[in-house]
């Protein structure tokens, strides 16, 4: 299958406006908590879950190594280190909770930052997250070569440094200075106008070269739109939703078709679906979901205080993870005074 290019029609925006209504925070709380106590749901959650954790809404570019493209290639470098810093914010920990608990055991994310793993690293292992959280359209924190052959992205980012001197100086005095470019949730960044990429090195991937092939052929581990999901993937996304009761679905318009074909599934399956998100959605043209329009971090962790009761302060976990998250919104705009590289 194939991810859709992330556009509403304009007809589901014109005729969602006029059934939309904000709700105070406590009712929204007691239909949230009312949902989640009457049996366990799997999560779907999306871009909208992330901006609180500083990470922009997806704005959209191709990054397939099938294409070399110099300039998106050093963007992703630069784009990397606030992707790697983002902590997750009180929703990733609410819903780290509900996972914790068993309300919601599984996660289905489109996000590609890797947060909802974050928020649970203290308690769970690697395999044990892996199994909670699928990753629908891969991560960020990977970077994989044409022949298949995975790097953890930081390995990556170093060897990257190590055979482009100039551009890590670069990187360095960016963060030093405290001044970011524009980042989207892929990576990427916004370079000023005129900057040159051609002298930038891609190293060559280190599993290859030991098979005596260079291949510099690398990209994020993400499935970029266009792109395809790996049957594996896919099938564990739907697994995930069968296997739960209930289907919660948190920050998203369900614009990529790889996660609103989840919710129809559910549907089809006659399943209770709510969605939780502020602003028109893809779900709006269906039957059968339940619409919950504010936003999650303003309520998340009073759903989980209330579906879990006593159990929210008497467990020491959950009640670290109810006063645990940063919330640091992305800045308004791109900041244009970012210095350029001298001689680049
Ligand atoms: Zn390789």
């Amino acid at each position: 299958m194939r991810v859709s290019v992330p556009t509403i029609p304009d007809a589901v925006l014109r005729t969602a406006n006029s059934q939309h209504r904000r709700i105070s925070p406590a009712f929204a709380v007691e239909r949230i908590a009312g949902f989640l106590s009457k049996g366990d749901a799997a999560v779907i959650t999306g871009a909208g879950v992330s901006v609180d954790s500083g990470i922009r809404a997806y704005r959209g570019e191709k990054g397939s190594y099938l294409n070399p493209n110099y300039k998106l290639r050093l963007r992703s470098y630069l784009g990397y280190p606030p992707v790697r810093d983002a902590q997750p914010n009180p929703t990733h920990y609410a819903l780290a909770a509900l996972q914790y608990a068993a309300v919601a055991p599984h996660i289905v994310t489109q996000n590609v930052d890797g947060l909802h793993h974050k928020a649970i690293k203290h308690v769970w292992d690697e395999p044990r997250r892996n199994s909670g959280t699928l990753e629908l359209h891969g991560t960020l924190h990977r970077v994989q070569c044409s022949h298949g052959h995975t790097i953890d992205r930081q390995i990556f980012q170093d060897m990257i440094a190590e055979v482009n001197p100039q551009w890590k100086t670069f990187l360095d005095d960016l963060e030093r200075s405290g001044t970011r470019p524009r980042t989207n949730p892929d990576g990427d960044v916004v370079l000023p106008e005129g900057t040159r990429y051609d002298q930038f090195v891609v190293p060559d991937c280190p599993s290859c070269l030991h098979e005596k092939r260079e291949n510099s052929m690398l990209k994020p581990e993400v499935i970029f739109f266009g792109e395809s999901i790996s049957k594996e993937v896919k099938d564990r996304s739907f697994e995930i939703v069968d296997s739960h009761e209930r289907l919660f679905v948190v920050g998203t318009t369900l614009a990529t078709f790889s996660a609103f074909r989840l919710v129809k599934h559910a549907i089809e399956r006659r399943k209770p679906v709510m969605l939780l998100n502020v602003g028109p959605t893809r779900a709006d043209q269906l039957l059968g979901v339940e619409t919950i329009e504010i936003p999650a971090g303003t309520v998340m962790r009073d759903v989980v205080k209330a579906v879990l009761g006593n159990e929210a302060e008497k467990n020491t976990v959950i009640a670290e993870m109810l006063k645990s998250g940063v919330v640091k919104r992305p800045p308004d705009d791109y900041d244009d005074s970012m210095p350029r590289p001298a001689g680049l």
